[in-house]
């Protein structure tokens, strides 16, 4: 399937530290289509839905304060295997434990403060892209270089 989407986010220090066009570059370059893009800020409400499995952690009220100390960039990239692809390309939860090559472990050392966001699931994707996007962002077209970058659709 060539059309499977994730939720991609650059979270507040991502987008400071003037890392929109990098971050948006290694899912470009690897081939993935972008379906949907906004800059957005968020309410504690709308990130605490976001964050609901993690609520009964130690972490968590740290974890939407810092979610809320700037604008995101909220995304959705389609392309063959993008969720779990999207989360090599963003590397591991904890910045200090990516290896270089990865967003997470090119960018960032502390996990509060890891940059980015992608689903880790097919399921969780489909509920995060409902909860940052209505449908009608959601942008439908053909990838121009389609035909370059898959054997068969
Ligand atoms: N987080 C944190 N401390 C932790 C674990 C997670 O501050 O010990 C933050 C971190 O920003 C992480 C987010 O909570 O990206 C969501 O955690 P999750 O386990 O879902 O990691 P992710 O899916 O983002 O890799
Ligand atoms: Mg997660």
């Amino acid at each position: 399937m060539s059309n499977e989407q994730t939720f991609i986010a650059i979270k507040p220090d991502g987008v400071q530290r003037g890392l929109v066009g990098p971050i948006i570059s290694r899912f470009e370059q690897r081939g993935f289509k972008l379906v949907a893009m906004k800059l957005c800020s968020p309410s504690k409400e709308h990130l605490e839905k976001h964050y609901a499995d993690l609520s009964g952690k130690p972490f968590f009220n740290g974890l939407v304060t810092y979610m809320l100390s700037g604008p995101i960039v909220a995304m959705v990239w389609e392309g063959r295997e993008v969720v779990k692809t999207g989360r090599a390309i963003l590397g591991a939860t904890n910045p200090l434990a990516s290896p270089p090559g990865t967003i997470r472990g090119d960018y960032a050392i502390d996990v509060g403060r890891n940059v980015c966001h992608g689903s880790d699931s097919v399921e969780n994707a489909k509920k995060e892209i409902a909860l940052w996007f209505n449908e009608n962002e959601l942008i439908s077209y053909k990838q121009a270089q389609f035909d370059w970058i898959y054997e068969k659709a």
